[in-house]
């Protein structure tokens, strides 16, 4: 097999700029050892991966024909998992923590970080390309527009940094969207002081009504808000304010 024809149904939209390529597998830092790629596809960054001799590399591809060209052409790469990242049972898959990167199918970037959530323990470092859109939603701060449910569950256990926008052009064939390279660096947060399930419950529910005051969104959960939270409205809290106010209402 010497091409792989993009499958839309998978999300395929294979980067064509190699100095690109270089530059994300460049963000990831020269710390990790164990690396999993999610669709390495016809294996763009794959080769810069490789080139890395300190990385003990293994791959995660659902499509069929991929897997089949990077078994042709990389005979280097042993570790490849012809499997859903999203059904996989990657965690006993590794010995130890690994680290996590790729151009991510855009049609599941956020169920991808849902997955590395429930992880976070094992995974000390996150490196993926996503549409622009979504990247600018995880890495923003509290008091903007962007700021929503990703942002605070990603950002209470990842420091996130935007790293820089991809054009539409360098890939085949081109997305709609524009892409962007974002680091996720798992932070000194161990466990959450409240419980992490009501957590969640909470920065949802006070999103799904983020025009309204925190008194209105959250009255399905407690009738009494503290004062300093019941007039604000969810993008004013950051992540500590949000772990304040779960603590605060546990037992509501
Ligand atoms: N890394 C390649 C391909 C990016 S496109 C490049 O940069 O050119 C996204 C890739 O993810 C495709 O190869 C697609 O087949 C793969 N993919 C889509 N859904 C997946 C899933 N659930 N699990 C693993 N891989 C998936």
């Amino acid at each position: 097999m010497s091409y792989v024809k993009p499958k839309k149904s998978l999300g395929q939209h294979f980067l064509t700029d190699q100095n690109i390529a270089f530059k994300i597998v460049d963000s990831l830092s020269s710390s990790v050892t164990n690396v999993l790629e999610i669709g390495p596809g016809t294996g763009v960054l794959t080769q810069f991966l490789l080139s890395r001799a300190e990385i003990n590399l293994h791959v995660i591809e659902i499509d069929r024909d991929s897997v089949m060209y990077l078994r042709e052409n990389f005979s280097e790469l042993k570790n490849i998992w012809s499997e859903d990242f999203l059904k996989a049972d990657i965690a006993t898959k590794f010995k130890g923590n690994f680290s996590i990167i790729g151009n991510f199918p855009y049609n599941i970037s956020s169920q991808i970080f849902f997955k590395v959530l429930t992880m976070r323990n094992r995974v000390p470092e996150v490196v993926g390309m996503i549409q622009k859109e979504v990247a600018e939603r995880i890495a923003s701060k509290h008091g903007k527009k962007t700021y929503g449910i990703l942002s605070v569950l990603l950002q209470t256990f990842y420091d996130i940094e935007y790293l820089f926008t991809v054009s539409e052009q360098v890939f085949n064939p081109p997305p709609k969207v524009k892409s962007a390279v974002v680091r996720l660096t798992r932070n000194e947060r161990k466990e959450l002081p409240c419980s992490e399930e009501f957590f969640i419950k909470v920065v949802k529910a006070a999103f799904n009504l983020r025009r309204k005051m925190l008194r209105n969104s959250l009255k399905g959960i407690c009738e009494n808000l503290p004062e300093k939270f019941a007039t604000k409205r969810p993008e004013q809290l950051s992540v500590e304010d949000f772990i304040e106010l779960t603590c605060a209402i546990e037992k509501c």
